[in-house]
């Protein structure tokens, strides 16, 4: 089947369209510039010319999981792990507010050491001390309850990735203890909570299909969250995906276009794995539909040791040097990156 471009433009009033064409346009570049083009024009209609900045602190690589495709997995012995403390967290969070970032992202492993108690502590203190930011969790799958005590200390916002969400793929990419069931609960859980939720998945990740990137969009228009990441999947030579071919750039481009024609209010990264895969990978992103960029704060000694995949980028540099890198980049594509914090526009 082919799709016509009276169909790309049904997508771009309708927000929608059959799963056929879907499909088939997932499946094409014929009309890669038409989708870039509507993307940006929604994306423009929404947010203007603006971006907004996440800083991200990576405060732990330790994880009790085991997905297969992630670099931090506990089967991997090769990993040197760390641990920030609460005082290095918030040295991250007083540079990055000094640079303009009115977001932070706490982001880890699934690590037990990190209890209920000390993250409310953590959180309880950021909320004290930049009562006029957003502070977003990233770590995982956690009992309601556990939820529920970080939002009452004043985290606001939650990133989970669905990863995948056909439960046959799903089962592919993770170990029998984990379920998309479980996920799923997650993200309903948060946004009953009140968090303001983020989910999303990797392209090209092993056994990947079209259908199940239909399932995905399916997926993301039940849930309807705030922010949707994602990036092309990157193997990593420790894990048991080390024989897999990285994800497709254009393929990732391409979806983010169609996220942006399907989900006009989402905020949507141009994301790490995105600037990984290719040099200019953010600023295409961002013309292709993107209007986030995440980044990094974490301290420079143990950015290399978060790595989810192979080459990540930024690793090196300051937090200061990240920040204006990001600025002229984000420039010379035609767009600016703003302080604020950046509320979904529904
Ligand atoms: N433990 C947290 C944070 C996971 S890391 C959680 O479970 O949500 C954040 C995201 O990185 C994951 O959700 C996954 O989609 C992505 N990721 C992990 N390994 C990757 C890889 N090899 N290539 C590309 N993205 C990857």
């Amino acid at each position: 089947m082919k799709i016509t471009e009276n169909e790309i433009n049904q997508l771009y009033r309708d927000r929608d369209l059959p799963d056929e064409q879907l499909a088939a346009l997932l499946e094409t570049d014929e009309h890669d510039a038409l989708l870039y083009r509507l993307a940006d024009k929604v994306r423009r209609e929404h947010y203007g010319d603006k971006v907004y900045v996440r800083g991200l602190i990576e405060f732990t690589n330790y994880c009790k999981n085991n997905c297969y495709y992630c670099g931090i997995r506990c089967g991997n012995h090769a990993v040197e792990r760390y641990r920030l403390t609460k005082e290095d967290i918030l040295s991250c969070c007083e540079e990055g507010y000094g640079l303009g970032f009115r977001t932070f992202v706490l982001q880890g492993g699934e690590d037990p050491y990190y209890t209920d108690d000390v993250i409310c502590e953590i959180v309880s203190e950021i909320r004290q001390k930049y009562p006029d930011c957003a502070i977003t969790l990233s770590i995982g799958e956690k009992p309601r309850e556990s939820y529920q005590a970080y939002f009452d200390a004043g985290a606001n916002r939650y990133l989970l990735r669905h990863e995948t969400a056909d439960p046959q793929h799903y089962a592919m990419l993770h170990p029998e203890s984990m379920s998309l069931e479980n996920r799923k609960r997650c993200l309903f859980d948060l946004k009953e909570i009140g968090y303001q939720v983020g989910s999303g998945f990797m392209v090209g990740s092993p056994y990947q299909t079209t259908e199940n990137l239909i399932a995905d969009l399916r997926f993301l228009q039940q849930l309807s969250p705030d922010m949707i990441g994602i990036g092309p999947y990157l193997t990593h030579a420790d894990t048991p995906f080390a024989d897999k071919e990285n994800g497709s750039f254009t393929l990732t481009l391409r979806l983010i276009s169609v996220l942006r024609l399907m989900f006009p209010y989402a905020l949507i990264p141009a994301t790490t794995a995105l600037g990984t895969i290719h040099p200019l990978g953010r600023e295409k992103g961002l013309q292709a539909g993107a209007n986030v960029v995440m980044p990094n704060l974490s301290p420079v000694s143990v950015r290399k040791k978060y790595e989810l995949y192979e080459n990540k980028i930024c690793t090196g540099e300051e937090a200061a040097q990240c920040r204006g890198c990001l600025e002229r980049r984000v420039e010379s594509v035609g767009y600016r990156i703003v302080t604020d914090i950046g509320n979904v526009n529904r």
